[in-house]
């Protein structure tokens, strides 16, 4: 908790400050409100389209609740960002699929930059606190630097990494980790992957293959197909996960650096716009720097 509302700072400062500022400028519950409303949700990265949605949505709640007083309209907005969170989750699931007796196997995607290696770090040394057997593997064989990353990870927190050569063929790593993971039991396999963006047909295809590769010895395997976004980038980061999701099958989110933004908005079109449910956020560089997603807590820490 006090990691989260550490790592969350700088996103709540800065958004606190914007919506202290428009509160701040509160007369009446007129037109003019609500554009700025709108407008301060826009800045905050909700994107053009939830914004525009979630404004007409609190017009009518404000009128409903006969909401007047500042401190009233204010808790109206809350409740609803919370409510408009929590009630697209029909199709939500926010928990892992984890299977209880074999092998799970957690894919790992992303474009390059976004976290994913230091992600698959701290989420495996959290499984294996909680007394899972864990293996980590070093799928992303391109990106210079990426393999050395995780067996630093895997070295700190005392858990085996399965690589391969550099520029070596992806999915013979991946085939090479289900092999070990099933060899010593293990509960958890963590892949990592490449993200090179510049060539979407190859990624697409080259996850694929890892797919395959993995269902050939597990059926029922990747349980979890998680999308790594970095929320710094904004609007940048909802086209990747378009794109990403048209390709492959995305279970989940996990959104990075939510501890160097003020950007946290960019949680709302993720799930008002792609229906993907935001299951990880994190907040910092170090091992405890991730959190479970919970939206509750995640809007009224912004707003807190
Ligand atoms: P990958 O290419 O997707 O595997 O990205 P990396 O895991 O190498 O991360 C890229 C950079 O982002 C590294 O410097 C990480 O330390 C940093 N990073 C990852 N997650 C977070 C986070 O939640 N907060 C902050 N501040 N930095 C992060």
């Amino acid at each position: 908790e006090q990691d989260l509302d550490q790592g969350l700072s700088k996103t709540r400062r800065t958004w606190s400050d914007r919506w202290n500022q428009f509160m701040s400028n509160f007369r009446s519950v007129d037109e003019d409100f609500f554009d700025d409303l709108e407008e301060t949700l826009i800045s905050a990265d909700v994107g053009a389209q939830t914004a525009v949605t979630l404004t007409d949505e609190l017009r009518d709640e404000v009128k409903l609740k006969n909401a007047k007083s500042q401190d009233e309209v204010s808790k109206v907005i809350i409740q609803k960002l919370i409510d408009l969170y929590e009630r697209q989750g029909v199709d939500e699931d926010t928990s892992m699929h984890l299977n209880a007796n074999g092998l799970t196997v957690i894919l790992f995607v992303g474009v390059n930059g976004v976290g994913k290696t230091t992600t698959i770090g701290k989420m495996s040394a959290r499984y294996k606190q909680e007394g899972k057997q864990v293996v980590l593997a070093a799928a992303d064989t391109f990106r210079a630097g990426a393999t050395e990353q995780l067996v630093e990870w895997g070295k700190r927190n005392d858990i085996p990494v399965v690589t391969g050569a550099a520029n070596s063929d992806p999915a013979s790593v991946v085939y090479d980790g289900v092999k070990q993971a099933q060899a010593q039991e293990a509960d958890i396999l963590f892949v990592d992957t490449a993200g090179r963006l510049q060539n979407n047909v190859n990624l697409m295809q080259e996850l694929a293959k890892m797919k395959r590769i993995i269902q050939r010895e597990i059926p029922e395997a990747p349980q979890e197909v998680l999308l790594v976004l970095d929320a710094t980038t904004g609007q940048n980061a909802l086209q990747q996960a378009r794109l990403f999701k048209d390709s492959t099958d995305v279970t989940g989110i996990v959104l990075t650096k939510l501890d160097g933004t003020a950007k946290g908005g960019i949680i709302l079109p993720i799930r008002n716009e792609l229906h993907l449910p935001v299951k990880w956020i994190g907040v910092g560089e170090k091992v405890t720097d991730l959190q479970p997603f919970d939206a509750d807590a995640f809007v009224k820490g912004l707003f807190g």
